[in-house]
């Protein structure tokens, strides 16, 4: 079976992407857009590049505010192409900070972003790419919403751009100078990444151009629950050189990852960690593996032994999850007693290792908590 049958056969979505009559030009690369506005604006090139700092610099949302641009050309624009925006159905604020904003996009379609504030100054973003999500993690409260469908590019870019506008806004509320900034991104909302790949990889070129968003690729991080063939892609096209990778890894034998992770029936750990073995070294980046802890499923001293001798060969960073409950869930959190202990042993089998302290969680924003409830 090819690796792309391979693929379709994981969940299938209940829609494909939205189609437009409309050139829907936030989505375009610069290249792309460049060419567009010789074909149907009859322009030079460098139109397009004024376009892109419009669409992706400035967030506009209509040809009317492209002042720079000759009237006919701004007739044609509104005639021939989209500018839809998403439209911000909630935003939710946490007792530590972290905003979770609720977004519409094409054909009605619902999904989150959150925001968490960092510790020096400015915030990563966590961003979705699926509305809804094609595996089926126990552990994670997307699962449950089904695949509806994936993100179209500019649905993906424009969740950093709602983000922008609303720190834009606060700023110009209480006088601030500058606009707090958004740092780092992480690709670990709603949904796969990489079963997206096409739209994600395009989404991160956009929003790391310097006349866009200006996020640094080395800031951006991709997660995967182990999708063998696309990390493969990964690699092999150039984006594990500065986007980090993160693993989802939360299993050290097949047997309780096939239970809690059902895509390990499809490609299991030895698979996986082999694929990982191949990425070209990154000279900017370590592999992240990420693990949610789950009382009395994952949690042991064996446990953490066996996560020592799987992963300790790679330069690579352990984020250690407490699980986050949500509703009709089975799983627990264990007990801070055992985490410390499952800690300790990791740190003295030699991992780098750091319990990721739940951001969010009193309003359904923390990790695996994403899945359209309504706490505000
Ligand atoms: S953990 Fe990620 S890949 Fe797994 S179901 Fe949730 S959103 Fe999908």
């Amino acid at each position: 079976m090819s690796a792309v049958s391979e693929l379709v056969a994981l969940r299938p979505p209940r829609r494909g992407l939205p189609r437009s009559d409309r050139a829907v030009l936030r989505g375009f690369s610069r290249a792309e857009l460049r060419a567009w506005v010789g074909t149907a604006l009859g322009a030079p090139a460098f139109r397009g590049d004024q376009l892109f700092e419009w669409l992706h610099g400035q967030r506009a949302s209509s040809a009317d505010a492209m002042t720079n641009l000759s009237r006919a050309d701004r007739e044609a624009l509104a005639r021939l192409a989209d500018f839809e925006r998403l439209s911000v159905e909630l935003c939710a604020t946490a007792a530590d900070g972290t905003r979770k904003l609720r977004l519409r996009g094409a054909l009605g379609a619902v999904f989150e972003s959150v925001l968490i504030p960092n510790p020096g100054r400015g915030y990563t973003q966590c961003i979705s790419s699926m509305v809804g999500c094609s595996l089926t993690c126990r552990f994670c409260a997307t699962a449950t919403l089904g695949f509806e469908r994936n993100l179209a590019t500019w649905e993906i870019v424009d969740q950093v751009y709602q983000a922008q506008d609303l720190l834009q806004r606060e700023a110009e509320a209480t006088g601030a100078k500058w606009p707090a900034r958004i740092t780092n991104l992480v690709f670990m909302g709603m949904g796969e990444p990489l079963h997206n790949y096409g739209q994600v990889k395009r989404a991160i070129e956009l929003l790391s151009d310097p006349k866009g968003a200006g996020i640094a690729k080395r800031r951006i991080t991709v997660s995967s629950s182990g999708l063998v063939p696309a990390i493969e892609r990964f690699g092999r096209e150039g984006l594990a050189e500065d986007i980090g990778l993160a693993i989802s890894l939360n299993a050290t034998t097949d047997a309780t990852r096939d239970e809690i992770m059902p895509i390990n029936t499809r490609w299991n750990i030895a698979t996986l960690l082999d694929a990982i073995r191949e990425l070209p070294p990154s000279r900017r980046r370590r592999v992240t593996f990420e693990y949610v802890l789950l009382a009395d499923v994952n949690d042991t001293d064996d446990d953490a032994t066996r996560l020592v001798a799987l992963v300790s060969e790679f330069d690579c960073h352990v984020n250690a999850i407490p699980f986050n409950p949500h509703p009709g869930t089975p799983l627990r959190r264990p007990s801070p007693e055992r985490i410390g202990r499952f800690v300790a042993r990791c740190r003295a089998g030699g991992l780098s290792v750091h319990i990721r302290t739940p951001r969010g969680d009193d309003i359904g924003a923390a990790c695996g908590q994403l899945a359209l409830e309504a706490k505000t």
